[in-house]
């Protein structure tokens, strides 16, 4: 189960509409079990299918989340013209069994959540934590459907 708060589901939105057509990428932070913030990093790729984030915005997002009393939990990328399912690039490259990889996708306009280990993914339920706005975002199980006009 990954928990975020609302305002953070607005903000990672907003960071991959500014970046599309280009994928978009970032890290979550986690504080009391909450997603509480999210961190944009640069695309060294710049590319509109693939992403690598820059080693030292990394190393500086998680410097600040220690700092602030948070933890890296999860990291986000966008898929601005396919659904958000994990690439067989984003299962290679995907270093951290512990960590949740976030998938925004822009072809639905779905917020996915994955767990990715040795090769296979499974998709891990969303709960947002806030009840207002409630009319922009709709919440089923473990997908967020962001409607196109919010
Ligand atoms: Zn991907």
């Amino acid at each position: 189960m990954l928990r975020i708060q609302l305002k953070v589901i607005k903000g990672i939105t907003d960071h991959v509409k500014r970046e599309a057509p280009v994928e978009a990428c970032g890290y979550l932070a986690e504080k009391d079990g909450i997603v509480i913030k999210h961190y944009e990093l640069t695309n060294m790729n710049a590319s509109e299918v693939r992403y690598s984030m820059d080693p030292a915005e990394q190393f500086a997002a998680v410097r600040s989340m220690r700092s602030a009393g948070s933890n890296l939990r999860a990291a986000y990328h966008s898929h601005p013209r396919t659904q958000a399912r994990p690439s067989a690039e984003d299962i290679r490259l995907a270093y951290d069994a512990g960590l949740s990889y976030v998938i925004v996708s822009l072809l639905d306009y779905c917020i996915k959540s994955f767990k990715i280990k040795n090769g296979t993914f499974e998709k891990e339920a969303i709960e947002i934590i806030d009840n207002n706005h409630s009319d922009l975002y709709q919440r089923s199980n473990d997908v967020i459907g962001l409607r196109e006009n919010s």
